[in-house]
Formats: structure tokens, sequence, C-alpha cells
């Protein structure tokens, strides 16, 4: 690099660090963040995006009818400290991160933070509504490339033909020194993508649905020029990759019935053909699923919460592993003919409360039946348990594939063999009353990623 460009471009990296912040109190604006309405808004979208009361924010603009709301009017925004200026909101893209929005945005950190109440990174999570000075959400979305492990930022710039410091500038660095391996990088001047995330244009990710329910099925699915699957976690459970199609991978997880709702940190890493490692992590929202509760009185002796918990440790371990195989295809059959596949006495999620002594739920999906009701299996797959438990009875349990396994308890006949390859349709057993129950019935147990999951899901969409 010629010693005049260099001059030149620390001379801008100096007047950046002087420039003021980009949220400055203009002239003629009121002191207070303020949002100017746009066409179609409405007070109650406005108050939930900026994470303000209705009310709080009816009463600090003087506003009685919430329904006369005019294109164009100025809204204060009430609980905002310490920033001035017009503001706006965007959503969270999958991928980003705070450091990631303040290069692409051009906004501190600590505005972002200051703005959007965070207290941690987690708190950022896909289809979460940020706000933003409104000068900076037009800001164009660049491409981003991130950094091979110990490549120096001078080679990185001169691959992509450009001044390393124009890296350094576009990125908010203190220098070139300071950009470290893995890094994502803005590279200036270059076209926008057409999907602007916080992620390498490499690599596509996409996790559904965005927010996880209590007691459903999640998919992550990951797009990357690589052969090798990636590794991932969800909150404490490890995620299994497969390969869908050549650069597709995708793993499916349960969430637990009962996980507290909240934030779950989920990670993904992938090494690229040239060795290079990309590591992804962010939050995703878990919200309650829509669940009964029911209070149930049964005799004391039926009620042995240890060997219950035995029984489910028992149903853990055999679920645990993930064959490599995808026996499946499709929607689940139901595992019982029309019209007792309708009949359900009892279904999953439902928060019980026995004798006011235990609490559980009810982890799998019942069908109505008559001991000798036949039971067919839902999907291919390979029988890996047979057995008698004192609780579940007469149990069936069959893999198919992926971390993907369905159980059949409290049945009289068992017509399959451990070991046994299964195809939709198959007769397996037979409806009965073994173990401890009240009346005959089929309890199905569907287990995706070690975790009993909602069987109702299985039996209308497709997955993946
Ligand atoms: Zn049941």
């Amino acid at each position: 690099m010629k010693p005049k460009i260099l001059f030149v471009a620390l001379l801008a990296l100096l007047l950046s660090a002087l420039a003021p912040s980009p949220i400055v109190h203009a002239q003629g604006e009121p002191p207070t963040p303020y949002y100017v309405v746009q066409p179609g808004d409405t007070l109650s979208a406005i108050a939930y995006r900026f994470g303000v009361n209705l009310q709080t924010l009816a009463k600090a603009n003087g506003i009685t009818n919430i329904a006369h709301l005019q294109s164009g009017q100025k809204l204060i925004i009430p609980g905002i400290e310490g920033v001035q200026g017009e503001l706006t909101t965007r959503e969270v893209a999958l991928g980003d991160s705070l450091t990631g929005l303040s290069r692409a945005l051009n906004v501190p950190e600590k505005t972002l933070e200051r703005l959007n109440r965070l207290l941690t990174p987690y708190q950022l999570f896909a289809g979460r509504s940020l706000i933003l000075p409104a000068a900076a959400a037009h800001k164009t979305d660049f491409p981003r490339r991130f950094l091979a492990d110990g490549r120096p930022l001078l080679e990185a710039a001169l691959s992509q033909q450009l001044s390393p410091w124009a890296l350094v500038l576009a990125n908010h660095l203190p220098g070139t020194w300071a950009a470290i391996p893995e890094d994502v990088l803005i590279l200036p001047g270059t076209h926008a993508p057409t999907t602007a995330t916080g992620l390498p244009d490499t690599l596509t990710l996409s996790i559904t649905p965005q927010a996880w329910v209590q007691g459903h099925t999640g998919e992550v699915r990951l797009s990357a020029p690589s052969k090798t699957p990636p590794h991932g976690t969800f909150g404490k459970h490890s995620l299994h990759f497969f390969p869908l199609k050549a650069g597709q991978f995708v793993a499916l997880q349960g969430v637990f019935a009962l996980a507290e709702p909240g934030l779950y940190p989920l990670g993904v890493e992938i090494t690229l053909p040239g060795g290079q490692t990309f590591h992804f992590q962010q939050a995703i929202p878990v919200v309650r699923g829509q669940y009964a509760s029911e209070r149930l009185v049964v005799p004391a002796s039926l009620l042995d919460p240890h060997l219950n918990a035995e029984e489910e440790k028992r149903f853990e371990a055999l679920t645990a592993p993930a064959t490599p195989t995808r026996y499946w295809q499709g929607i689940f059959k139901a595992p019982v003919a029309p019209p007792l596949d309708k009949c359900h006495p009892s279904y999953f999620g439902t928060r019980r409360n026995y004798n006011d002594t235990f609490f559980w739920y009810h982890t799998g999906l019942d069908f109505c039946g008559r001991v000798g009701t036949p039971i067919y299996a839902p999907a291919d797959g390979v029988v890996v348990f047979t057995g008698t438990t004192e609780i579940h009875g007469k149990v069936t349990i069959i893999d198919h594939g992926w971390g993907v396994y369905t159980t059949y308890c409290h049945q009289s006949a068992i017509l399959v063999k451990q070991g046994q390859t299964v195809h939709t349709g198959d007769l397996i057993g037979k409806v009965g009353r073994t173990g401890r129950v009240t009346g005959p019935h089929l309890h199905w147990e569907v287990w995706v990623g070690n975790v009993p999951v909602e069987p109702l899901q299985w039996l209308e969409k497709r997955f993946p």
C-alpha cells in the first residue's frame, strides 16, 4: 500500500473516531426519542415493537382515542434514556449478533444495548424487534465473510481486492491486528446479498419454527459447502445433523414439555473444506404449549413416582442413539385404524396432578381400543425393544432413524421381535390393559432427540 493512501485511511479512521454518534439532537426535533408513524401502523403494534405499555405510550403522547393515529405523526417513546432523535425498529435476523449489527448499522454497541435494554447478548434472538436510530435503519447490508483460522487480515483484504484499512474502517476495528479468526467481517463497496443475515454468504441456516414450543419438534437446517455434518447443541441436548441432500444438513430436536419458557442457547459449528471452522450461537425462545391440566385420584398402590422415573430413564436410554439411517418418509400414519385414530381419551402434554402428591405430564397420546384391537407401524423402522415393564406393561419401541422413535405401551400382545424391520402399516401388536392402567387403550409416544414430543404433530406434518 502506498504511504499516501495509508495516511488518508488513518486520517479517515481518526475522523470517524472523533465524529459524533449518529444519534444527534438535530434542530427542531423533540428532545426525547420519537417515532414517526408509518402507513398501516397501529398504536398497539408500535407499543409492542418498542416494548412499552400501550397506556403509557398513549399517555406520553396525550392520545385519548388510540384509533386516531395519523401517518407522519411523531410519537414520543417513553422509557428510553440517554438517547434522542428519531427511532425505528427492525426484526433481528438469524445469526445477527450485537457486534455484527453495530458494524453493519454503524451504531455503537452500547447504544444498541441501551435502546434495547439488553443485559446479555443472548437476549438478541431472531424475530425479536430491535430498536434503532432511524438514520441507521436504511443502511445497506454488506456481504459478510469470515476469516480463516490464523489468516491475517491483510490476506483477507487482498483476496477481496480491498485495502486492509478499508476492512478495519468498515468493521470498526481498532487496527489491522484486531480481527480475530472466525470473525465475520463486512466487505465494503460490494453488492448487498438478497437476504441479509449475520451469517457469511456461503452458509444458510434456518431454524423452524422461529420460537420453539414446549413438547414440539424443532428443526435446524444448514446449507454449507461441506461433506462433514455440523455439530450443534440446544440447551443441554446435542443436535444430531444428517445430510438431507448434497450440501444440506438437518437436525430434529424435541423440546421438553415442562421446559421453563425463556431463552435457550442454540449453537452450530461446522468445518468447511478449507479447514475453516464457523461457529454460530444464538438464543432461541421457548414458549408455553397449549396443554390442559388434570387432577387424578388413583389408588396409592398404583402411584409410584420412583418406579415411574425408573421406567422413564429406561426409555430415555433406549431412545438416546441417533441412527444415521433414516427409515421413515413423510407424515406418520396413526397406529390404529379409523375411526379409533380420532378417539383420544388423553392427549400429550396434559399436566397431571396425582393425589396432590406427584406432578408430571402425559408423555404420549392415548388411543381408544379394546383388548385385541390391532396396532400398526406408523412408518418404516427397526424394532429396538420388546418387553414387559411394571407401569407400561407390554412395550414395543421402534427406531425410525435420525433420533426418532415411537413406543407402544399396555399391549395385550407383541407381534414383532427385537431387530426386526417393519414397514408402514405392518401389524406389530394388539391393544391391551397390561401395566398400571384402569382400562384398555394404546399409550403411544414419539421421541425426537431423546425427548417425548407431541405425537399429533407427526400425524399432521412432514419432518423434515
Ligand atoms: Zn397414556
